[in-house]
């Protein structure tokens, strides 16, 4: 059977809404339960992606079934294209299957022409209206479907008023319209080289067009890429006929919300216009009564409006946003949706909702969109201020929050001028790990170079510091302090805001607010808990993040590296020492400076836990990280040595790496010494032992984690290190203290080994950041560069290190999972890359059967409820033994 691609209103209902789109499947849904809908059909998502098949061209079949329901709209109606007694005029509009607000386009009153508007102003016997609706056609035809532009039209309609001595359209008479109908065409005519359709059939194959065309303008590219909306999808069109709330006092338009969609509150929230239609209350031409106005001009139908209301609340159990327009007295509703909100609106609205006996508490779960709990975590810009505000750059919002500071160029810079009270925001080319007390120090991280991976982002969303990274444009000239942007200067102590969830930079203060939690956020994480079946740790690897992650609900620490633990001041030299050692004893004198401090710290982090457990991922970085750069350090540290600056000015060469990524570090660094998997194993078990010791209640199980193997023999080996090391200390120590030794899977041939190695390891835990890197070949730290050259061509649709790339890297994990449990049933796997505080990524961990998620403490409660929702949609048959363990 041939596809349909075409359905009347009355043909479908909410369930279609794939194939109809939102709009779609709600108009025919208000359709079917007697709403006032005009009437009208929907043009399916497919037949737009078979126009993308067919190269943009709307195919023969399609263009046939069109005038087939054209046909079957001018029966239902009673009225006709074109036709000088009974005129059909209707208005095209997009509808995806996600809502995508304002990033498509609509055209109204197609169906006009020079003819039918002198029936239509005859017939009303309102030429006003008549010549209204045929600029305002010509006006969103001209713009849409042959993107002549708007600002052409502006300009005649602003030089019309002004010839007239008037500010506002409605003051503009039926003979000033006709004349700008008249000029619209013949701008259009100037534009295009040809006149402007005047038959309605061929004006809305080029509507049609111009709607399935929109759904790859700029912005709606954008939009999905923030909103997780595939570019496959499509858009449907949506053919209605007209209702007018432009035909005079008696008549308007409006928008509304059901309840409060910034606050939640559970009262009708709206604007109306008489005598308007849609546009003008969207594009604030006028401004727009409170809806509790309409009341007052037309009782009757906002009683009516007040009973759909109701009806459409209880219908689709949600908070509605609708379009609505009022026609002589008499109500139709064009639109309902449920209705985008802020995040406490959203906490509210479910909450009440499961409290009014709406909803359970599973579907006031599925409601929240994880992302948007974000926002309730950090700190925020005051709205008002930001009203004001025009960004002076966009780059990458690598860690969410608002910051406002003034701008320092060093780490120490920051740090001294945070000591004397200034708020700082810290501006690097790039941060390294010796930036770390300077970052801690700063509102906000402004990187030039670096990805949603590179050091910068990863450490501030640990941190939950807001950081933007990435600004190319930035022209930085680090030595004076001072940088270039958009052709202005910018100097140390200048005011900068950084706007990190949008990735705005702007040249100013704007204060910031404090985000409150509200007590709904409580309640839902509460169900969220009950609700999902993976586990959720953290990764964190100082105790103040810790106690922050414990506080948002982590269940233990799913990844702490412990290369960030050296990066303090009074470490750097230690690890240093360490590093430009020549022989095994010097090495092991300052290793043995390095383990109390480290077993401090483990000590410390299990006390923040209180009993929770923690995985502690041995070395991993590429040792030439930790050596000083500065001539001031290397001089300090050759003094410290006792060695030449020369001597240590070789070592550092001789760290040299063409690609550190792929380099010595991970636990290669253990296979060639051993002697720092000794150290850190004698810091993990005796903190274990003193802390078990102090804190009989709980059970201390450490947990060791080898990085970056992708051998099991590698593996095998520093294993064997461990376990030697960690039995004589625990035997020692008169203690039956269990502990695990697991390792991570960030290297495809682990992953493809994984049932070699899954019997001899405890748990794996995928370390999607250098996973993604390595199966896609791209460095995590570059990859910034080039990814936007893929978005525009539509080669990937999102950033992969950002959101997991299901297809592949996810299947690798996927199958590495099958591998690893075929061996060892008993292999518990986790995911510590940056896609554990993913949504869909979560979600995706779910459906393949991980038994936990970590990630940074800002992203507990979005992977808590990102984790539910996969648990809801998809429930598994079976906890995972993670839950059941933790
Ligand atoms: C990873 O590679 O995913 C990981 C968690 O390790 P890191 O980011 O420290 O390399
Ligand atoms: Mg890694």
């Amino acid at each position: 059977m041939a596809t349909k691609f075409l359905y009347l209103f009355s043909e479908g209902n909410a369930n279609m809404r794939n194939l109809l789109g939102g709009k779609g499947a709600n108009l025919a849904e208000m359709t079917n339960i007697g709403m006032p809908v005009p009437q009208g059909f929907t043009i399916t998502t497919e037949a737009c992606t078979q126009y993308y098949e067919d190269g943009e061209k709307i195919n023969d079949e399609i263009q046939a079934e069109i005038m087939e329901y054209i046909d079957k709209l001018e029966k239902i109606t009673g009225k006709k294209f074109g036709d000088l007694e009974n005129p059909l005029l209707v208005s095209v509009r997009s509808g995806a299957r996600a809502s995508m607000p304002g990033m498509m386009d609509t055209i109204l009153n197609l169906g006009l022409n020079e003819q039918v508007v002198d029936v239509i102003a005859k017939q009303s016997n309102n030429p006003r209206w008549a010549w209204d609706c045929y600029r305002r056609f010509i006006q969103m035809y001209s713009d849409v479907v042959m993107e002549v532009g708007k600002k052409y039209f502006e300009q005649l309609i602003d030089e019309m008023k002004e010839k007239k001595g008037v500010t506002q359209d409605v003051e503009l008479n039926a003979d000033d319209l006709k004349t700008l109908a008249s000029q619209f065409k013949a701008e259009y005519k100037a534009k295009i080289g040809a006149d402007f359709p005047s038959d309605p059939k061929e004006q809305l194959m080029g509507a049609i067009k111009a709607v399935f065309r929109s759904w790859n303008n700029p912005r709606a590219i954008v939009y999905r890429r923030m909103n997780d909306i595939p570019g496959s999808w499509g858009t449907a069109v949506n053919v209605q006929s007209m209702a007018f709330g432009n035909m005079g006092d008696d008549c308007g338009t409006g928008v509304a919300f059901t309840r409060n969609p910034a606050t939640g509150e559970k009262k009708l929230m709206g604007e109306f216009l008489t005598n308007a239609q849609g546009e003008d209350v969207v594009a604030g031409v006028r401004t727009p009564m409170p809806i509790q106005e309409m009341a007052e001009k037309f009782p009757e139908a906002f009683a009516q409006f007040q009973d759909v209301c109701q009806k459409l609340e209880d219908h689709y159990r949600d908070m509605q946003d609708m379009e609505f327009t009022v026609e002589h007295g008499k109500l139709y509703m064009l639109q309902t949706r449920n209705g985008k909100r802020t995040a406490a609106a959203a906490l509210k609205i479910a909450c009440d909702l499961v409290d009014e006996g709406m909803i359970d508490e599973k579907k006031a779960v599925a409601m929240i969109d994880p992302r948007n709990l974000d926002t309730l975590l950090h700190p925020q810009f005051d709205p008002a201020a930001l009203k004001k505000a025009t960004p002076i750059a966009t780059a990458l919002p690598a860690s969410p929050g608002a910051a406002c500071g003034k701008i320092v160029f060093t780490a120490d810079d920051a740090k001294e001028w945070a000591a004397r009270g200034e708020k700082v925001c810290l501006v690097r080319l790039e941060t390294s790990p010796e930036d770390i007390e300077g970052m801690v120090a700063s509102q906000g991280i402004l990187t030039v170079r670096g990805g949603m991976t590179s050091h910068a982002a990863v450490v501030a969303r640990g941190m939950g510091t807001c950081c933007v990274s990435g600004c190319g444009a930035i022209k930085m000239d680090e030595e004076n302090k001072k940088f270039e942007l958009d052709g202005k200067v910018y100097q140390e102590g200048d005011w900068i805001s950084l706007d990190g969830s949008t990735g705005n930079i702007y040249g100013e203060a704007i204060p910031t607010i404090d985000a409150s939690i509200s007590g709904e956020f409580g309640r839902i994480m509460a169900w969220a808990d009950k609700y999902r079946q993976m586990g959720v740790r953290t990764n964190a690897d100082n105790p103040r993040d810790t106690a922050q992650a414990v506080k948002f609900g982590a269940e233990g620490i799913g990844l702490c590296r412990t290369e960030h633990m050296f990066f303090e001041e009074d470490r750097i030299p230690a690890i240093r020492e360490m590093i430009c050692s020549d022989t095994v004893e010097q090495r092991e004198k300052a290793l043995a400076k390095l383990e109390p401090m480290q077993q401090g710290d483990f000590e410390a982090m299990y006390e923040a836990l209180e009993g929770r457990p923690m995985t502690v991922r041995f070395l991993d970085p590429p040792l030439h990280e930790f050596v000083p750069t500065e001539e001031e350090d290397i001089a300090l540290m050759a003094k410290d040595m006792g060695k030449s600056v020369e001597d240590i000015k070789a070592i550092i060469a001789g760290l040299h790496e063409f690609n550190p990524m792929m380099g010595h570090r991970g636990c290669r660094l253990s296979v060639t010494f051993p002697e720092i998997a000794r150290m850190q194993t004698r810091a993990v078990i005796k903190a274990a032992l003193a802390v078990q010791a102090r804190h009989p209640e709980w059970t201390m199980v450490p947990e060791i984690m080898i990085p970056l193997v992708g051998e099991l023999k590698e593996f095998a080996y520093v294993k064997s290190i461990v376990t030697s090391v960690a039995d004589e200390l625990i035997k020692a120590a008169g203690s039956d203290m269990k502990y695990k030794v697991g390792n991570m899977i960030e290297i495809p041939r682990a992953a493809m080994c994984a049932d070699d190695i899954a019997p001899h390891s405890d748990f794996f835990s995928f370390g999607s950041n250098d996973l993604t890197q390595l199966v896609f070949g791209f460095s995590r730290d570059d990859a910034g560069k080039f990814l936007d050259a893929y978005y525009e061509k539509k080669i990937y649709e999102s950033d992969p290190f950002a959101r997991l790339d299901q297809h592949g890297v996810g299947r690798l994990i996927a199958n590495a999972c099958r591998w690893g449990r075929s061996t060892n049933p008993d292999v518990k796997l986790g995911i510590c890359g940056e896609h554990g505080g993913d949504p869909s990524s979560v979600m995706f961990c779910h459906d393949i059967g991980l038994d936990y998620v970590s990630c940074s403490p800002f992203r507990v409660p979005i992977a808590r409820l990102a984790a539910a929702q996969a648990a809801i949609k998809n429930p598994r048959a079976t906890e995972s033994k993670c839950r059941r363990a933790m």
